[in-house]
């Protein structure tokens, strides 16, 4: 599925309308270029989880947990990954397992640690189609 947006706002409904239907387990996958709005996204997703906490991104820490919506949020920005073993020591997989929601920016850094069951998502720039617009692929694979 491909959506196209025009503003963050519309990003972020995207996101809700994720979070919202998001099942206990589901791991999304997040790549796109800095500034393409990952973060926006998942700022949505959480909402549509109903979690109140405010979501960033995190520079030092590689995963941000949020509980006290329906599910929790494992939030991973992995953009400052040194080493993949670094995933295995903040308990990347035990996450994955946990029954909850897990969404990873960058998540093509690390691809070979990712389950085949995932929901990958793409977001891309056109600058030719102006500043603020943006391609969302959204594709179930595994
Ligand atoms: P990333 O996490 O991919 O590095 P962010 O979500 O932090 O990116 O930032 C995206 C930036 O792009 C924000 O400043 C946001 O306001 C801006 N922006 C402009 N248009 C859009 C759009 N259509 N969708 C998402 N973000 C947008
Ligand atoms: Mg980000």
């Amino acid at each position: 599925m491909t959506i196209e947006t025009n503003s963050p706002q519309e990003t972020r409904r995207i996101g809700v309308e994720a979070g919202k239907a998001a099942h206990p387990g589901q791991v999304f996958t997040l790549s796109g270029d800095l500034g393409t709005g990952k973060t926006v996204f998942t700022q949505g997703l959480a909402e549509g989880l109903g979690i109140e906490e405010p979501v960033s991104s995190p520079t030092f820490t590689i995963v941000q947990v949020y509980e006290g919506g329906r599910l929790p949020l494992y939030h991973f920005d992995v953009y400052r990954i040194g080493d993949i073993e670094e995933m295995e020591e903040v308990g990347f997989e035990y996450y994955l397992e946990n029954g909850g929601v897990s969404l990873v920016e960058w998540a093509n850094l690390i691809e070979e640690l990712l389950p085949p069951k995932r929901t990958e998502i793409t977001i891309e720039k056109d600058l030719q189609k102006g500043f603020d617009y943006r391609r969302i692929t959204i594709e179930d694979v595994g």
